[in-house]
C-alpha cells in the first residue's frame, strides 16, 4: 500500500491532549513533516472546546489547565470558554509552529505489511511508525436507549447539540443526566421554559466546597484501574460531583433541582415512570455524557473482552506503538497534559529515537 506521506509519528486530534503531545515531540527534536504531523478534523483550533455552547462561560468550567510551555494568561471569566480556548490553542499552535493539518478526518488506522501504520483520511494517507491518539469524546455523544424513544414526537437533543436556552422557551423540557452539564443546562432552561423535569439514575450528591486533590487522585486511580483491566473507562471530570454553589442552592430552594428517578418508557408526548405516572414534554434533553471517539482504530482490533482497550499508562498493551492520551484517567485538561509527556517519552523510546 503506497501512502501519500511518510512521517515518524502521527498525532490524531489537536485538543489539549494532542497539542501537549505535539509540544513534547517538538521538544524532543522532531521536525514537522518528516518527524511528526498532527491531524484534526475540526474546522479550527480549540479541540472540542470550540463546540461548547456559548453560555458556558470561562468562569463556570471546572478549570482549564495551561498547556505546556505557554500559559493561557489572564482571561475574562465572563467570556465563552469556546472562544477563549480556541484563541489560546491558535496562539499555541502558531507560537511553537506545530504542524497541525486540518480539516483532516481520520477514518481508519491499519497495520501495514512493513510493520508501520497507515492513517487514512478520505483524500490522503500517512505511513507512520507510531501514533499518539488524542481524539477525545465530543464526536461520540452517548444516548442511552429507553423503550419508545423512536415514538417521541418532540425533539431529543444531546448536550452536544445545545446552543442556548432560547430554543426551549415556553416548552416543557425533561433533562436527563446527573452531571454538572445537566445541572447547568437545567438552570438555564428553567429561566425560560414553561416547566422542567430533572431525571437521574442515582440520587444526586451535592458537595459543599471544592473537591479535594485527594478525592481527585482517588477518582483518577479508579479509572486507571479500569483501563489497566481492559474495561471501558468512566469520566474523571464527571466524577468530580455537583458543587453546591449559591446559584445551585437557590435552584434547589425553588424546586428546580427536585430530581425524579429515571422513567421507564418514552411515549409520543412525554415520559412514563414504572408506577404509571407521566409527564408531558416538548423536548427531552439528553445530558448523558460521551464515549471515547475511537471508531477509526477499529481495524486494529484492540477491544478486550471487557469492552475497553487495555492500557499500561498511555500505552496500548496490545499495540505498544500506539498511545491513547486524553482517554480514561487522562481525560481532563491536567491529565491530558501529563499524558502527552508520558506518551511521547515512551513512544520515542519504543521507536528507538
Ligand atoms: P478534545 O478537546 O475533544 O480534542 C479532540 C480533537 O480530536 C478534536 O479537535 C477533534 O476534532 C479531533 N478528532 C476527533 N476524532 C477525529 C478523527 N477521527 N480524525 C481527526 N480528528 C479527530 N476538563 C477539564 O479539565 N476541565 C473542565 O472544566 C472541563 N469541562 C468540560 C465540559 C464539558 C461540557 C465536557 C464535555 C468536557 C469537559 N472537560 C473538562 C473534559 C475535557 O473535554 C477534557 O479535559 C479535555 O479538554 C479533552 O481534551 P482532548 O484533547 O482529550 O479532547
Amino acid at each position: 500500500m503506497r501512502a501519500d506521506h511518510e512521517t515518524d509519528v502521527a498525532v490524531i486530534g489537536a485538543g489539549q491532549a494532542g497539542l501537549s503531545a505535539a509540544w513534547f515531540l517538538r521538544r524532543a527534536g522532531l521536525a514537522g513533516g518528516s518527524g511528526f504531523v498532527v491531524l484534526d478534523h475540526a474546522k479550527g483550533p480549540g479541540g472540542a472546546w470550540q463546540y461548547r455552547w456559548p453560555s458556558l462561560r470561562l468562569g463556570r468550567v471546572h478549570g482549564i489547565h495551561d498547556l505546556p510551555g505557554l500559559p493561557l494568561g489572564a482571561a475574562d471569566p465572563g467570556r465563552p470558554a469556546a472562544e477563549v480556548v480556541a484563541e489560546y490553542f491558535d496562539r499555541y499552535e502558531r507560537t511553537f509552529d506545530l504542524p497541525v493539518r486540518r480539516p483532516v478526518d481520520v477514518l481508519a488506522v491499519r497495520r501495514t505489511e512493513d510493520g508501520r501504520f497507515l492513517v487514512e483520511s478520505p483524500s490522503e494517507s500517512w505511513a507512520v511508525r507510531g501514533i499518539v491518539n488524542a481524539t477525545g469524546t465530543w464526536d461520540r455523544p452517548f444516548l442511552p436507549y429507553y423503550p419508545g424513544r423512536e415514538t417521541f414526537t418532540g425533539r431529543q437533543p444531546h448536550t452536544a447539540d445545545y446552543r442556548g436556552a432560547g430554543e426551549f422557551r415556553g416548552q416543557h423540557v425533561v433533562v436527563v443526566g446527573g452531571g454538572t452539564s445537566a445541572v447547568q443546562l437545567l438552570l438555564e432552561i428553567a429561566e425560560v421554559a414553561a416547566g422542567t423535569t430533572w431525571v437521574t439514575r442515582r440520587p444526586p450528591v451535592f458537595r459543599d466546597g471544592e473537591f479535594t486533590p485527594e478525592y481527585g487522585r482517588a477518582v483518577v486511580a479508579e479509572v486507571d484501574r479500569r483501563v489497566r483491566a481492559g474495561l471501558p473507562p468512566r469520566s474523571v471530570v464527571g466524577a468530580t460531583g455537583l458543587l453546591n454553589t449559591p446559584e445551585v442552592a437557590r435552584a434547589r430552594a425553588a424546586g428546580i433541582l427536585d430530581r425524579k428517578p429515571m422513567f421507564t418508557r418514552i411515549t409520543p408526548d412525554g415520559v412514563e415512570w414504572a408506577d404509571g405516572s407521566r409527564q408531558r414534554a416538548d423536548a427531552i434533553l439528553w445530558a448523558t455524557g460521551f464515549r471515547a471517539a475511537l471508531d477509526h482504530l477499529a481495524p486494529l482490533r484492540l477491544r478486550e473482552p471487557g469492552g475497553g482497550i487495555r492500557l499500561d499508562g498511555t500505552r496500548v498493551v496490545a499495540e505498544p506503538r500506539l498511545h491513547l492520551v486524553g482517554y480514561g484517567p487522562s481525560a481532563s485538561t491536567i491529565g491530558a497534559n501529563r499524558a502527552g509527556r508520558a506518551a511521547v517519552r515512551e513512544l520515542l523510546a519504543t521507536l528507538g529515537g
